[in-house]
């Protein structure tokens, strides 16, 4: 007669526990209790719901706000930045030929627009026509 495997089971109702009827595989355990397989399946597992809880709304929903706060402090830094770091300078990226550099005066971040100044007349141009440069 075969060995039987040594895993204690719980009935089909949830009720009792018993011995397990199938043979054994390796170790004193059948295939589908040896201590190997059953953590290989419980590996499995948690897999499949982390799986399924990073695929919800609310989770991406989540992780988006944590990403949108991080952009938002990095913005702030940046504004912070660029108070400190005056004088600057603009070079026109879009005009031609190079009208030269002008000192930034003053920076508008609801318009995206600067005010600057070539010592004779004042500009305004958006952010998307010039290049900035930190220093005279
Ligand atoms: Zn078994």
């Amino acid at each position: 007669m075969k060995d039987r495997c040594g895993a204690m089971v719980l009935d089909s109702g949830g009720w009792h526990r018993h011995r397990c009827r199938r043979t054994v595989w390796k170790d004193g355990f059948c295939h589908q209790h040896h201590p190997e397989n059953v953590e290989a399946r419980r590996i499995k597992r948690e897999k499949l719901w982390e799986e399924k809880r990073l695929a919800t709304p609310l989770f991406q929903l989540e992780r988006l706000k944590g990403k949108m706060q991080k952009l938002e402090k990095e913005v702030e830094r940046h504004r912070k930045l660029l108070r400190t770091v005056y004088p600057l300078t603009v070079k026109f990226i879009k005009r031609d030929p190079d009208p030269g550099s002008c000192f930034v005066k003053m920076i508008n971040w609801e318009t995206e627009r600067l005010i600057v100044s070539n010592g004779a007349v004042e500009l305004f141009p958006e952010f998307s026509e010039v290049e900035l440069y930190f220093g005279e």
